[in-house]
């Protein structure tokens, strides 16, 4: 079984994506000893740009394939804020509420037709300081006012979305992951695993 490693530290991802790997035959473990590395700084100004960099950094720690996600939420009416920043919209110690609390702020004179939005994923690979691979995964909302449900983290519970009339934090984990950003970018990334595996 080929094995591909993550370079965050967030167990939760780490599980969803391990789950949707497993069907691939694919086994994905978190990079040793990564909590002990120095952190990659970043400071890109695109989920891409940051996606890049953590996959291209962490990838001189192994021998092995390291793919790193960089993911947020763009709002058109903020245009594309809070973007790169999601993590600390209301400042840089923010926790969820807080950046929820600004974003709600911010969008109080939008009415709710006019609230569209989109979380973005990239997902890069990388082998031994070289890219292999770029995806990218997205899912199309509205913020409501409202927080509704309690599953997720993040913006989720402010996250409507359309085709299965809940909020992100009304889903659970794995009916997120078949329709998150994040859900969809990974699956790019097994295909193209997949695809040249079996082409050898
Ligand atoms: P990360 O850098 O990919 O871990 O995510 C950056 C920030 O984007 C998070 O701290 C959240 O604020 C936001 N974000 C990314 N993905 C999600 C999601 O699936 N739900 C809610 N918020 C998210």
């Amino acid at each position: 079984m080929r094995t591909i490693y993550l370079a965050s530290n967030n167990p939760g991802k780490l599980r969803e994506f391990k789950q949707a790997a497993m069907a691939m035959e694919i086994s994905v473990q978190l990079l040793p000893g990564i909590d002990s590395l120095p952190a990659c700084i970043e400071d890109g100004s695109t989920f891409e740009a940051n996606a890049r960099k953590k996959a291209l950094y962490y990838s001189g720690f192994t021998e092995g394939m390291v793919f790193a996600d960089d993911s947020g939420l763009c709002v058109d009416a903020l245009e594309g804020a809070p973007g790169v920043f999601s993590a600390r919209f209301a400042g840089p110690e923010a926790d969820d509420e807080a950046n929820n609390q600004k974003l709600l702020r911010d969008l109080a004179k939008v009415p709710p037709k006019k609230r569209s939005a989109r979380y973005i994923c990239v997902i890069a690979l990388a082998e031994r300081g070289q890219i292999l691979n770029v995806v990218e995964g997205r899912a199309d909302g509205l913020i409501q006012q409202e927080p509704c449900g309690t599953g997720g983290f993040g913006y989720d519970p402010y996250f409507f979305y359309p085709p299965l009339a809940q909020t992100f934090a009304q889903l659970s984990t794995e009916e997120k992951f078949t329709v998150s950003h994040r859900g969809e970018a990974f699956r790019k990334l097994l295909a193209s695993l997949w695809l040249e595996a079996h082409r050898k």
